[in-house]
């Protein structure tokens, strides 16, 4: 039996994290992994392959609408999806074995399987159980999905079935609006398929800046995806080639059908603590099947810890990263944080959306008095050089401090311009800090500096 400071359960990004950062702080450590490959949801039906599989489709929608433009004649381009998935596979093998090498770099014991907590301060994996001191959880999540609506990840998938589909379907029903179905749906239409979202609330990406939320849906119409709001499904039957929906619309109670040969069920995902013995433990939960910690990542069990999906707050791998590092931190006696007011999202879409903080409508919600600096890409010359001039950076101030409260970008490359709006966020900036600061020409960021302008005297390319 080996005895360890922390055995850490789930090698996603918040358990990898975790676990590097205990073993560089000098802590024994072991990560108990049951996939055959490490980087959990994220690495290997997450993240990274849709991004991959995001990536080779923006390729193909730019040799179709904009070679041309720039004199580049390459004829027309022709998917072949075996070769675009083995570059996906290849995507994913390269970064999990990168995770294998830090493990092997910093002596963190992978130990191969499903692990239990049979006690506290024990983790049973197969037939061996292992001492430690702490335990972190971080068993992450797994796709939820709708009453009625039975998965065989063949016609009816989740996001995992979505990234290895035998061929591209002629045509697709995504169920939900959210990140993942309008990542996986942008990717198909521009594929070629014929891509229908059905989602239940008004608006698409629930809790986004409304009018973000506004251009971006108007930006996917326009790329071909079809929206049916307000809609409730009410079951999915299948055939032996295709699948079909039947929905109500909220406002009049109407039934309706629609046929694909691919329904995508995009409804969210749901922790995944299966088989952990938490009940047993006592480990408080919450009434959504999270485990419940304190602000330092501790379960109602001492030494038990838990953190990324499986917890609270937004299913981001970031997150999870952040409260793996913060947690071994806490562990080896150090001041771990994380400070959720400032916890980028982003859609890799084309264009990107991105935001931090607060939104528009939080704010009035809030009865605060703010202050909003937008600016379009259209003024940006770099933007416009890249057939990117679609989209806005807006920046939201507090009106009397000029505080920086939020940020919502949706344009070229804004999961990466966010950063300098979340850094000066962490350091209280003022828009003013932000429009005084140069930024480089011909860059998008130039963009996000417009932004702050606008809270101001105004901007200068508008
Ligand atoms: P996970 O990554 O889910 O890892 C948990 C691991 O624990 C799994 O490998 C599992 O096998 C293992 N495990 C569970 N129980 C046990 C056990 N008892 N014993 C042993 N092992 C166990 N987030 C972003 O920030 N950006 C994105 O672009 C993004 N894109 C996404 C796209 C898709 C299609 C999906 C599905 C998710 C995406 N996410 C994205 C979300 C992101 O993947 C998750 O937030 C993140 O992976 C959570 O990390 P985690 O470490 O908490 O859990």
């Amino acid at each position: 039996m080996a005895q360890y400071d922390v055995i850490v359960i789930g090698a996603g990004p918040g358990g990898y994290v975790a676990a590097i950062r205990c073993a560089q702080l000098g802590l024994k450590t072991a990560c108990v992994e049951g996939r055959e490959t490490l980087g959990g949801t994220c690495l290997n039906v997450g993240c990274i392959p849709s991004k991959a599989l995001l990536h080779a489709s923006h390729q193909l929608h730019e040799a179709e609408h904009n070679f041309a433009t720039m004199g580049l004649n390459v004829g027309k381009p022709k998917v072949d999806w075996k070769q675009m998935l083995a570059y996906k596979d290849s995507v994913i093998d390269g970064n999990t074995k990168g995770i294998e090498f830090l493990f092997k770099k910093n002596k963190i014991d992978w130990l191969k399987g499903w692990g239990s907590i049979p006690a506290a301060g024990k983790v049973q994996v197969g037939d061996e159980v292992h001492e430690a001191k702490n335990i972190i959880i971080a068993s992450g999540s797994v796709p939820s999905s709708l009453p009625g609506v039975e998965i065989d990840e063949k016609i009816v998938v989740t996001s995992t079935g979505a990234l290895e589909l035998p061929k591209v379907p002629k045509s697709m029903v995504v169920i939900g609006a959210g990140v993942i179905g309008l990542e996986l749906g942008s990717v198909y239409a521009r594929l070629g398929t014929e891509v229908k979202v059905i989602e239940f609330l008004d608006v698409i990406t629930p809790g986004m800046d409304g009018e973000v939320q506004k251009t971006f849906q108007r930006m996917l119409k326009k790329q071909g995806l079809e929206f049916t709001m307000g809609a409730a499904v009410q079951k999915v039957e299948t055939s032996k080639s295709k699948a079909k929906v039947t929905y109500k619309l909220r406002k009049d109670d109407s039934e309706h059908e629609v046929e694909a040969e691919t329904v995508l069920v995009a409804t969210g995902r749901k922790p995944y603590t299966d088989g952990l013995g938490l009940t047993a433990l006592g480990v408080e939960m919450t009434d959504r099947g999270q485990i419940r910690t304190d602000a330092h990542w501790q379960t109602s069990v001492k030494g038990i810890y838990a953190i990324g999906d499986a917890i609270t707050g937004p299913m981001l791998a970031h997150k999870a990263e952040d409260e793996g590092m913060a947690c071994a931190e806490v562990i080896a006696g150090k001041a771990g944080h994380v400070n959720y007011g400032v916890i980028p999202g982003v859609i890799y879409t084309h264009p990107e959306v991105a935001t931090v903080g607060l939104t528009e409508e939080q704010l009035k919600e809030e009865g605060r008095a703010y202050k909003v600096g937008k600016f379009s890409f259209m003024g940006n010359g770099r933007a416009k050089a890249v057939f990117a001039g679609d989209g806005f950076v807006k920046l939201l101030a507090d009106k009397d401090t000029d505080r920086i409260l939020g940020a919502h970008i949706i344009g070229p490359a804004a999961g990466d311009l966010i950063h300098e709006i979340c850094v000066a966020m962490e350091f209280g900036a003022s828009a003013e800090d932000l429009a005084l600061t140069c930024h480089a020409h011909p860059t998008f960021s130039e963009a996000v500096r417009e932004a702050a302008l606008a809270c101001g005297d105004g901007p200068i390319h508008s």
